[in-house]
């Protein structure tokens, strides 16, 4: 028997944490920069120990972090002036984007500089932060970093390395069609609707949206009303990538080949009547998921090209019905034998023969 090499995989856990300080040495030093033109990243290194005496707040902020930031300061401006970007923005407060990354290290009396206890993280200078344990935590930590939302909710996403066992193999495979009505359709006649988070808060994004034009923008009123949609909004986004792990974890689990049509949302998306429930749907994260779980576990994604006619097949006789074209046709019958299918399903399961087909003959 072939002996298995074990393989390390890299993951980002995510997870809400309860209020911390933010950050604001990436400011500081970008405003020198502007008044300087250029300073490289050994140079602002060089000015730490000079400024954490000047400006008290950054001996509130890890060294690491600092150096972190100083990096990816660095290399912003690096592209800028190899013409590859534009000129580093500063991180507002306003921004919606202020995040800190932080390094694991052991440190020569053997304490580290991040630990993890039950529901509580140790970070550099921070110490311990409480977080909401939504999932395990298993692996070697690489580092962490630590974001505020729009919303002024903070996440850390901890970055590990783990070694991930692959599943044992079995024989079975599914063709999954990605669907407008519903999420997806399985060769199995599996349906899986939209997870149905949009649509319960539809109501209340409306209301929120009505309020929000009846104040005056600008006004406190107005910046609590557009917080209050805003919470809504990342409640939505958290609660739909929970049901594409959820959903993609299943199917990687159950099945050694995985077949989808690789899609091309972007044009899709150019129609706005289906650019709606596309992007509520999140097909192409849901592909990035099942992707890299494939790899993880030891399973097979295979990709269709767009371009199969996988609706118009007959998915008994191969007989190919132009009129199913047309998106409204939900059932129809095969001319040559027919067979009466259910428009998503037969996709779905020319997909599975198509991609059976494929692995054949790449082997
Ligand atoms: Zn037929």
């Amino acid at each position: 028997m072939e002996l298995c090499k074990p393989k390390l995989w890299i993951k980002h856990i995510v997870l809400e944490l309860y209020p911390i300080k933010s950050k604001k040495n990436f400011n500081h030093f970008l405003a020198q920069s502007k008044n300087d033109k250029y300073l490289s990243y050994s140079k602002f290194a060089a000015q730490l120990p000079k400024l954490k005496k000047e400006y008290n707040w950054l001996k509130e902020v890890d060294s690491i972090s600092l150096q972190q930031s100083l990096k990816d300061l660095d290399k912003a401006f690096k592209r800028f002036f190899k013409g590859l970007g534009g000129f580093p923005k500063f991180k507002s407060k306003k921004n919606n984007k202020q995040s800190y990354r932080t390094q694991y290290f052991k440190r020569s009396n053997g304490t580290e500089s991040i630990e993890i206890k039950d529901n509580k993280i140790k970070l550099p200078k921070l110490g311990w932060v409480k977080f909401r344990k939504s999932r395990e935590i298993t692996g070697k930590i690489q580092n962490v970093t630590i974001r505020k939302s729009k919303v002024g909710k903070y996440y850390i996403s901890i970055c590990v390395q783990e070694e991930i066992k692959e599943l044992p193999q079995n024989n079975k495979a599914i063709g999954i069609d990605l669907g407008l009505k519903n999420f997806l359709i399985t060769s199995n006649g599996e349906i899986v609707s939209n997870s149905r988070t949009l649509s319960k808060y539809k109501n209340k994004i409306a209301r929120l949206n009505k309020r929000l034009a009846k104040k005056e923008e600008g006004s406190n009123n107005w910046y609590k009303v557009k917080n209050k949609l805003a919470r809504v909004h990342e409640k939505i986004a958290n609660i739909r990538k929970d049901f594409l792990h959820k959903l993609s974890t299943k199917l990687i689990c159950e099945n050694q080949t995985i077949i989808v049509e690789s899609l091309k949302v972007k044009n899709m998306l150019k129609n706005s009547r289906l650019a709606k429930s596309i992007s509520d749907a999140s097909w192409s994260k849901f592909v990035d998921y099942l992707s890299y779980k494939a790899e993880w576990y030891g399973r097979e994604l295979i990709k269709i090209d767009t371009f199969f006619p996988s609706s118009q097949l007959c998915s008994k006789c191969g007989y190919q019905n132009k009129k199913v074209k047309d998106l409204s046709v939900c059932e129809w019958e095969c001319p040559k034998c027919h067979s009466i299918h259910d428009r998503d399903i037969n996709a779905s399961k020319n997909i599975l023969q198509q991609g059976l087909q494929l692995q054949l003959t790449s082997r």
